[in-house]
């Protein structure tokens, strides 16, 4: 298990290594998956071609102290960030579901919403590509649950919820309940876009959320919206108090619900326990 799991993480740190590339090469309205993914990777300050050893996940950055070993200036930091949570993606997600197709299709979902949340914080842009993927995985991972192949062993098939996502549900039927999801996920962001006259959330947003909806189904798609929601808030507040962002600013919002998903996933039922407790100890 150990092994496997070393094994995992240092293959996700590799995968994490080329979303860098798909990240940093990315022009809004182009294909992310396009050509341009080709070719030898360059120091962006010097243009120095890399060699393999300074190409070497998390390694290459601790080692090289962060610079680039022609011209020293300083590589940023979102490199070893993003590799290390491709590796923990990749060496944890069988360790919840087991190592399983299923578990192939959440390393895949999560990968492509940490890939789109970095783009989105860099250029307030979440491709259509990685969303149309994460739908795609969502539909796939839906027939998964329908056939019994999720691992799941609630009432609920599918949810990250346990027995509390019987309380919110409407349906025990998967494809009803993932389309659901997609529809109220996606209206309801439409509805916030046209209200405030796309400032607060842009299309991108909208769908995801659908892409989202579709994936996880009801009625966790609803609980990672909350999630994504409150932490919006919170961040959205700091932001503004220690004057880092102004009220007019853009502010992405793929990140909250990228992070919103991988909370409900580790810890959905972690979270739902506590609360009922809490109401418990209310009344
Ligand atoms: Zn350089």
């Amino acid at each position: 298990m150990v092994y496997q799991t070393l094994f995992l993480f240092i293959l996700g740190t590799a995968i994490g290594s080329f979303l860098n590339v798909l990240i940093l090469r990315y022009k809004p309205g182009e294909n992310v998956f396009g050509k341009h993914l080709g070719g030898r990777s360059k120091c962006p300050h010097c243009g120095k071609v890399l060699k393999w050893y300074e190409l070497i996940p998390i390694l290459s950055f601790v080692i090289q102290l962060g610079r680039c070993r022609k011209c020293k200036k300083s590589i940023s930091i979102q490199y070893p960030v993003v590799e290390i949570l491709s590796g923990v993606i990749m060496a944890t997600v069988p360790l919840m579901t087991g190592l399983t197709l299923y578990s192939f299709v959440w390393v895949a979902v999560l990968l492509l919403l940490l890939a789109a949340s970095v783009i989105d914080i860099r250029s307030y842009v979440i491709p259509d590509m990685l969303t149309l993927s994460v739908a795609f995985l969502g539909v796939i991972a839906t027939a998964l649950i329908a056939l019994g192949k999720a691992g799941s062993t609630s009432l609920i098939p599918g949810t990250f919820l346990g027995s509390y996502a019987y309380v919110f549900s409407f349906t025990q039927n998967p494809w009803i309940g993932h389309i659901a999801a997609a529809v109220v996920g996606a209206s309801f962001f439409s509805v916030i876009i046209l209200l405030s006259k796309g400032k607060a959330m842009g299309w991108g947003d909208a769908k995801l959320a659908g892409a989202i909806g579709l994936f996880l189904g009801w009625p966790d798609t609803i609980m990672v919206l909350m999630i994504a929601f409150i932490l919006g808030a919170v961040i959205g507040s700091v932001l503004l108090a220690t004057k880092k962002k102004k009220l007019k600013d853009a502010l992405p919002f793929g990140p909250y619900i990228a992070v919103g998903t991988a909370i409900i996933f580790y810890w959905g039922l972690d979270i739902m326990t506590l609360y009922f407790r809490f109401l418990n100890l209310g009344v």
